[in-house]
């Protein structure tokens, strides 16, 4: 897609500092990276939505991400990692090229996710699996 800017980091068309790239996948540096290290990993296609994504790229994107999570706890400097994807605005995701973030962690870094920790009502929970047994398909 000519002004998406993840498709124009796949075109060389902007640069980027590139870790991995293969037939299906590119990663690369965040341009303001959660901790050093911080990676994008893309499909070389244009998708905005990881449902839109075809089987092999999802599965290549999956696969490439935790072998960079554990490329990186392999060098020593980190002890783990986060695999973190923004699916839609509301969701948090701006660039609407889908990437995973693929996040170096150690325990000393300082930063925290902003979890809460929410309760469910009365039938909630059977009302809620009901609604999504109606709609979920393989
Ligand atoms: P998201 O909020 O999930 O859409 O995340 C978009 C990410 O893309 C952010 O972490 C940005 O720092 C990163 N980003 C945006 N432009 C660039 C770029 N040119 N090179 C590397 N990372 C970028
Ligand atoms: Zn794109």
């Amino acid at each position: 897609m000519s002004d998406c800017i993840f498709c124009k980091i796949v075109d060389n068309e902007i640069p980027a500092h590139k870790l991995y790239e293969d037939d299906l996948v590119l990663a690369f540096l965040d341009i303001s990276p959660i901790t050093k290290g911080h990676t994008l990993v893309i499909p070389k296609v244009h998708q905005e939505s990881i449902s839109a994504l075809a089987p092999e790229y999802q599965a290549r994107l999956i696969d490439v991400s935790s072998k960079i999570g554990k490329t990186f706890v392999r060098t020593q400097e980190y002890d783990g990692f986060n695999l973190h994807l923004n699916n839609g605005q509301c969701a948090g995701q701006v660039v609407p090229h889908v990437h995973m973030h693929v996040v170096p962690r150690i325990g000393t870094d300082g930063f925290h996710w902003n979890w809460r920790s929410l309760e469910y009502k009365e039938n909630q929970i059977e009302v809620l699996i009901t609604k999504f047994n109606e709609k979920f398909t393989t």
